[in-house]
């Protein structure tokens, strides 16, 4: 096992029809910056979760880890070793793709034994390989050794690429998407199987996903991409409930935390946030140093709050919540989540209650939201002044 750093990571790319006779200037700002300047740490036996939009650069960071991609600038360490030279196969590196990649005109046994056969490893060896690593992966696994890939289901397919990278006692584990195309079930009983394996190991893993969820259940940390930059990294808890700026806020959770444009204004004393019509928020006298040190009285801000801190207004409701009317616009009922799409004046919020309370459409309902829990960040760069 082993740490991995990487530090100001940078991977360009050139574009589809680059010419190699620009100039060097011009070569620059054309080049797809996959990592610009990137920073992370992953602890020894620590799982990240990574997480971004779609081309922020996910799979490159993995392929730099590995050494598949050759950084342009900065250095990737293991354990404080410099391996920015290191051939990929030096690296003890296990990945798992989301098209599993076996070899297909071999059984899952062959697939397992392969790489030992080509250091040419006793028989002997070998299999007794292959019987604690079916030992680890568990009821089940056992059955699936004689089969062809061609005959196994995504999931079975996707348990047998695990297999076969478990048993090299990888030093770091590089997952992309493995669960991508294993329908929902599935997913949940792989997710399950996943995670008891990387704690059972407690092999350092990079966890790359789309699933926020996936990411949340598997990982100690959660570090969230933008345009080849780590945004923010931390718990879930310190992700989700206090981002550093309005990307992450918005990116995390679905739907995603309602964002209200709204301005800072001062009443005896007290500070308020003054929103369209007569959107009045009081704040939490707590918040009054941080506001005013800042001198935001009178600033243009944005107030967030997530859909589900949005409830009914109860004659319990404590006075400090903020209690306001809005007319439901529209609302989807799940098993176990109403979603309900809100107006009050010109904003639109979006809150998620027990299904069980489900008001008709157009019905003007009096909703609460405990102003402690909302967050504000500068209008002009997005970051969050508190959170
Ligand atoms: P997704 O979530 O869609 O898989 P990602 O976050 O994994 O995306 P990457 O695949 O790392 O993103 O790609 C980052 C950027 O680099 C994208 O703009 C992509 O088009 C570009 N890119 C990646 N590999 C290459 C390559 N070999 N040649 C040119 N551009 C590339």
């Amino acid at each position: 096992m082993s740490s991995v750093r990487l530090e100001g990571v940078v991977k360009k790319f050139r574009p589809q029809g680059f010419s190699l006779f620009s100039l060097p200037r011009e070569k620059d700002s054309t080049m797809i910056h996959a990592l610009d300047y990137l920073y992370l740490e992953i602890k020894d036996g620590e799982t990240m979760g990574v997480i971004g939009p779609t081309g922020c650069g996910k799979t490159t960071l993995l392929k730099v880890i590995a050494g598949l991609e050759r950084v342009d600038e900065g250095n990737v360490y293991f354990d404080n070793r410099n391996v920015n030279k290191l051939r990929p196969r030096d690296r003890e590196i296990g990945m798992v793709f989301q098209n599993y990649a076996l070899y297909p005109h071999m059984v899952s046994r062959e697939n397992l034994a392969f790489p030992f056969r080509l250091r040419k490893w006793p028989e002997e060896r070998i299999n007794e390989k292959i019987e604690f690593t079916a030992d680890t992966l568990g009821v089940g696994f056992r059955a699936l050794l004689g089969r062809m890939p061609r005959t196994l289901s995504a999931g079975q397919k996707q348990r047998v690429a695990l297999g076969r990278c478990i048993i090299r006692n990888p030093k770091v584990f590089l997952l992309d998407e493995p669960m991508s195309s294993l329908d929902a079930k599935l997913r949940a009983k792989t997710r399950t199987e996943i995670k008891n394996l990387l704690r059972k190991f407690g092999v350092t893993t990079v966890y790359v996903t789309h699933d926020q969820s996936e990411a949340v259940a598997l990982s100690h940390r959660i570090a969230i991409m933008r345009r080849g930059k780590i945004e923010q990294v931390g718990s879930f808890d310190e992700v989700y409930n206090h981002p550093v700026n309005l990307f992450v806020a918005e990116f995390l959770g679905e739907p995603s935390m309602n964002l209200l444009n709204v301005v800072l204004k001062e009443e005896k004393g007290e500070l308020f946030l003054v929103g369209f019509d007569s959107l009045r928020v009081k704040l939490p006298l707590k918040w009054n140093q941080t506001l005013k040190e800042k001198k935001l009285v009178g600033e243009e801000l944005i107030f967030g709050i997530r859909p589900e801190h949005i409830e009914r207004r109860k004659r319990t409701t404590p006075p400090s919540f903020f209690s306001f009317w809005a007319e439901v616009e529209d609302k989807e009922v799940s098993i176990s989540k109403a979603y309900l799409s809100l107006r009050v004046g010109r904003h639109k919020l979006m809150a998620v209650t027990d299904p069980h309370f489900s008001p008709r459409i157009g019905e003007e309902i009096e909703f609460s939201l405990p102003v402690d829990e909302g967050k504000i960040f500068n209008r002009e760069n997005g970051l969050a002044i508190i959170s």
